[in-house]
C-alpha cells in the first residue's frame, strides 16, 4: 500500500520513442502528470497481475484519456478479468471511452512474445505468485550498421545509404564492388534489454530467459529477516532479488515493491548490495537510462 510518499507499482518504459506503461497502481496518472509524461503517446499498457496495487489506477487513467479526447487505440495486456472490470466501470457510469480499447489476454504459463514491431519485442516472463502473474522482457532488435560520416562520399544516394546500413557492399550494375561496407560503416549500437519482474517469490525458472539483461527490475518486498513472510505471501527478499540478478548476469538491478513496514529503505539496499553491487532503489519519479 502507499506509504511514506511511495506509491504502488507503475513504470513508464521508453524505447526508441515508444512509451509503454507497465503496471498502473493507484495514483499512476497523477505521477505521470507530475513527470510531464504525454498520455497520448501511451498506446500499450502491460498489467502483470490483478492484485490491486498493480492495476487500480487504470480506470482513472482511461477516464482521463477519454476526457483528453484521445482517439488512438489503447492496447491492454493482462490476465483474464481486467476487461470485465473496466467494462463494468464504464457500464455503470453510462459512458464509454471515445477510443477503442483492445484487450490481449495473457494465457500461457510459458514465455510468449506479446508485442513486436520493427524495433522492439516484448515477451512475458512467467513469475511465481499467488495468482497468475507475468513479468515483461523488453528487447531491442538488432540495429543497423552506422554510416561513418567522416568517410562517407558526398554522392551517396538514399538507397545506397540504406544498403550500407543493412551491411551490404555497394555494387555497380555489373556486380563490381564500388564501396566496401566495412570501409564506410561502423558496427551497430548495442541492442538493449530490460526485464520487469514483479510480483514473485524467489524463482530460478526465468533466469535463463533474462540471462545477460542490461537492466533488471526485481521486487524486494522484504528483508531477509522476514523471509517466512516473503515465502507465505510469495514475494522476495532483497537478498533473493540480488541473487537472481547475480545468477542472470544482469548489468544492473533495480529494487522495488517495498512493504509499507519499511520507513527507511537503506536496509533493503544494503542487503542486496552484499550479493550484487550494482543496484539501486526504484523510488518515485526516478529515471534510469540504459546506454546504447
Ligand atoms: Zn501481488
Amino acid at each position: 500500500m502507499p506509504a511514506y510518499g511511495r506509491f504502488t507499482s507503475a513504470q513508464l518504459v521508453e524505447i526508441q520513442s515508444r512509451s509503454f506503461l507497465v503496471d498502473c497502481g493507484e495514483g499512476a496518472q497523477m505521477q505521470l502528470m507530475k513527470l510531464q509524461a504525454n498520455l497520448h503517446r501511451i498506446n500499450h499498457i502491460f498489467i502483470s497481475h490483478l492484485h490491486g496495487d498493480h492495476y487500480l489506477g487504470l480506470v482513472g487513467l482511461i477516464f482521463t484519456m477519454h476526457l483528453q479526447r484521445r482517439t488512438n487505440e489503447l492496447h491492454i495486456y493482462s490476465h483474464r478479468g481486467l476487461d470485465e472490470i473496466i467494462t463494468t466501470q464504464f457500464k455503470y457510469s453510462q459512458s464509454a471511452p471515445n477510443f477503442k480499447i483492445i484487450f490481449h489476454a495473457l494465457e500461457k504459463d510459458v514465455k510468449e512474445v506479446i508485442y513486436e514491431d520493427d524495433k522492439v519485442t516484448i515477451e512475458t516472463i512467467p513469475l511465481a505468485h499467488k495468482i497468475k502473474c507475468s513479468g515483461f522482457l523488453f528487447k531491442e532488435k538488432p540495429k543497423p550498421r552506422r554510416i561513418d560520416k567522416e568517410k562517407m562520399p558526398p554522392t551517396l544516394t538514399i538507397q545506397q545509404i540504406a544498403t550500407l546500413k543493412r551491411g551490404d557492399d555497394i555494387v555497380d550494375e555489373q556486380g563490381n564492388i564500388v564501396y566496401k561496407n566495412s570501409e564506410l560503416t561502423l558496427p551497430p549500437r548495442r541492442s538493449r534489454s530490460y526485464a520487469y519482474c514483479s510480483d514473485t517469490a524467489y524463482s530460478e525458472n526465468f533466469i535463463q530467459q533474462i540471462n545477460g539483461v542490461n537492466l533488471l527490475y526485481h521486487e524486494a518486498t522484504f528483508t531477509e529477516d522476514e523471509i517466512s513472510k516473503a515465502t507465505e505471501t510469495q514475494h522476495s527478499t532483497a537478498r533473493q532479488a540480488a541473487t537472481i540478478a547475480l545468477k542472470a548476469k544482469a548489468d544492473k538491478l533495480l529494487l522495488g515493491h517495498f512493504s509499507a513496514r519499511y520507513r527507511e529503505l537503506d536496509p533493503i539496499l544494503d542487503e542486496a548490495k552484499q550479493v550484487f553491487g550494482n543496484c539501486e532503489l526504484a523510488v518515485e519519479g526516478m529515471e534510469f537510462t540504459v546506454q546504447e
